[in-house]
């Protein structure tokens, strides 16, 4: 692990932050600057630097943090859809170089409008 890695320092509770799920393997935190109200990132507790080298064995746990943090969003930003996304190396826009997931609560003609 990347000594100055913040998200490590998160997972391990060194920095606190509100949890809005977790499960023995990922945990999900607002994020700091939020693109959107309700702009969330689900984060692995251990440090992998992109998707590509978590285990696929780790899977299962990813999607339960992601379907459980989804819907929490959808019920407290009283959301009607959300955007998952997730930036690989720097010419794909990634700045913190440990696997994470941004969840975007999205609603019909909210300031996001289409991503793609
Ligand atoms: P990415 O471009 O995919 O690497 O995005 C990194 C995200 O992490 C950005 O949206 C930041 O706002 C967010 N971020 C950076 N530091 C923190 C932090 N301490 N707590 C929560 N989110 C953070
Ligand atoms: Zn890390």
């Amino acid at each position: 692990m990347p000594e100055d890695c913040i998200f490590c320092k998160i997972a391990k509770g060194n920095i606190s932050t509100k949890k809005i799920y977790e499960n023995d393997l990922f945990l999900s935190i607002p994020d700091v600057n939020p693109r959107i109200k309700g702009h969330s990132l689900i984060i692995s507790k251990k440090h992998f630097d992109t998707v590509l080298d978590l285990p696929i064995t780790l899977g299962g746990e990813l999607l339960d943090c992601i379907k459980n943090t989804s819907l929490k969003l959808i019920d407290e930003y009283h959301a009607s859809g959300f955007n998952l996304i997730n930036n690989n190396f720097d010419s794909a826009g990634q700045v913190v170089n440990h696997f994470h997931m941004h969840i975007l609560p999205r609603k019909e003609k909210d300031a996001l409008g289409s991503i793609f």
